[in-house]
Parts: C-alpha cells; structure tokens; sequence
C-alpha cells in the first residue's frame, strides 16, 4: 500500500481553527452544566462490539490482549459510579473497510464527544444537545462567521426543539435509504428515535414494547447524514445478559464488563457526537477527511 504524505497535511487552516473553536465551547457548555471532562481510554480488554463489523485492532500483551477503543460506551457506563456527569473527546479506532470511504463521513481514526448522565433519560440528552449545538453554533457565528460564511451559505442556528422522526415510520414512508432522503430533504437537524432492537448494540436501553429502544441518532441537514447516536442504556445485569443472548455477543471478551455490572452500576442516559463529522458540516465539506489534520480514510494508509 502506497503511504500518502501529502494528502494527509491538505486540511485548510480555517477549518482546523472552527474545529478548535468547537471543541472548546462545547466543552465548555458541558462544564457550565456540571460535566467534568475525564480523559479517554485508548486500550482496554473491553470495547464496543458494534453492529456492523470492522477488522480487528488487537494489541497482545503478555498472555491477554487489548483492543484499540471503537467507543468509550462500557467505560462511560462504569464512570458513572464516580461522577454523575461525564464527557470526553474519545479518540476511536473502527477498521473500517474500503467501500466506507465513499460515504464522506467514515474515517478509520475518529474522535467522538462522548457524554454520559446518571439517572437520564433520552428525552435529556436530545434537549442537553440541542441547547449545546444552539450555544456552540451562536458563539462560533459571533466569533467565526465570516469564515464560515464564505465556505458554507447554508449555516444558520437551527431552532429547538428539533423534529422527532420514528425510524420505523420514516422506513415504511421512504423505503431503505430514508435517512440519505430524510437528511437530503431537510434544511434544520433532526432526530432519528425509536431505533429497531436489531439494528444497534445490547447496551440501547429496550423499550416496554420489547421491539425499539429508547435511542436516538441526530441526523443534520443538507444530505450530511448522522451526526450522533445514543440513548437510554441497560443498567441490569440480567437484562444486558439476555440482550447480549438475543444478539449472540461473545460473553468471554465481555466477561470484565459483565463482572462490573453484577456489582452494580446506574441507569444511565449519553450520546457521542463525532468531531470530524460536527466540522464538515459545519465548514461545508465533501469529505470528513477535510476536516482534520492527519486522516485515515478507510482502504488507505496515510500519515
Ligand atoms: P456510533 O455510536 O457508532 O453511531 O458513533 C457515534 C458517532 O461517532 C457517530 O454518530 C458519528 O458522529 C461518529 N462516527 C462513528 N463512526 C465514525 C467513522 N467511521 N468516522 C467518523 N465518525 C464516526
Ligand atoms: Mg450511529
């Protein structure tokens, strides 16, 4: 494989200055709100099984290994012992194969805003990330504007709250690429709730009605797809075991998590929101790959 130096320094100043700018008023709202940052897990014998799959990234180590974090989810969930509100800018390493460089939104190096909040429910985090993408969007406007004006005319703050679509209505009106369509169509971000059991992991809280959860994706406009995923998590040992049954997971990685989880932790409620994906919607990008420094887009090697 060919290593492409160049390509990997193309990234515009202007767009790693609001990229800066982001994470420092989000983390910022965040901390006004009684979130402490707590710094992130890059290796750990438990992470994220994910609903779709990716080459491994393993590192061995003496007679165990690690893996390379896809998502701080267990490790948020576990933290919510200590402190009632966390968040993190999660650095994630998902090996994702080729086809998903044509999606614009994929690389194989990410950094998700992760939050999580003790005894919350979905309803918080959609109304928490509303005020904080209103808030981080006014004060970049006021700080920032005329750069972003001059690469993205569609910016603007968009008004709270923003639309709730149930997934499996939006599926029936506009058949399998509705979120491509939906994204397309709209002019203001929207939410995506009420996702199916079979399309995301065991820890998406179960509704009582034993067939969607109680997540929730944001989607922006403008067709830039997902922005964030989250939800209300499974706290209960006997149901993460039963769920983690219904989706075949592999109990023996999990058996650090599921230790921990006997002993106790609280009921939950967070999302992550990825960085990359934030900064070229909000620059205006075709590719998240303009929107960092040193990308690694999937099926490449690169600095
Ligand atoms: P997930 O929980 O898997 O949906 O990941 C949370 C968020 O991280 C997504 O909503 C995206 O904003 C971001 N994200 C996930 N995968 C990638 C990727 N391969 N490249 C860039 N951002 C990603
Ligand atoms: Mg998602």
């Amino acid at each position: 494989m060919e290593i492409k130096v160049e390509k990997s320094l193309r990234v515009k100043r202007e767009v790693l200055e609001i990229s800066s700018e982001l994470i420092f008023l989000m983390g910022k709202f965040l901390r006004e709100r009684g979130f402490i940052e707590i710094l992130p897990v890059i290796i750990s014998p438990i992470t994220d099984p994910l609903n779709h799959s990716v080459f491994d990234a393993e590192i061995k180590y003496y007679d165990g290994s690690y893996s390379l974090t896809k998502s701080m989810i267990f490790h948020k969930q576990l933290a919510m012992r200590i402190h009632p509100r966390i968040f993190s800018f999660s650095p994630n390493i998902r090996l994702e194969t080729e086809e998903k460089k044509s999606t614009g939104r994929h690389l194989i190096e990410f950094t998700q805003l992760d939050l999580e909040m003790r005894e919350a429910t979905r309803e918080d985090i959609m109304a928490l990330v509303e005020e904080m993408i209103v808030y981080t969007f006014e004060e970049l406007g006021r700080k920032l504007g005329d750069l972003i004006a001059k690469m993205n005319p569609h910016f603007s703050i968009p008004k709270v709250p923003f639309k709730k679509v149930r997934y499996l209505e939006a599926l029936k009106e506009y058949g399998k690429d509705f979120e491509n369509i939906l994204s397309e169509k709209a002019t203001e971000p929207f939410w995506l709730i009420d996702i199916p059991i079979d399309e995301r992991e065991f820890y998406d809280k179960l509704d009582k009605n034993g067939k969607t959860l109680l997540d929730m994706d944001l989607m922006y406009p403008y067709g830039f797809n997902e922005a964030s995923s989250g939800g209300e998590r499974e706290y209960e040992y006997d149901r993460i075991v039963k769920r983690m049954e219904y989706k075949g997971n592999d109990f023996s990685s999990m058996r650090w998590y599921l230790e921990e989880v006997k002993k106790g932790i609280p009921p939950s409620a967070g999302c992550g929101i990825g960085i990359e994906r934030l900064t070229r919607f909000v620059c205006n990008l075709s590719h998240v790959e303009e929107a960092r420094l040193f990308p690694k887009v999937p099926g490449e090697l690169s600095l």
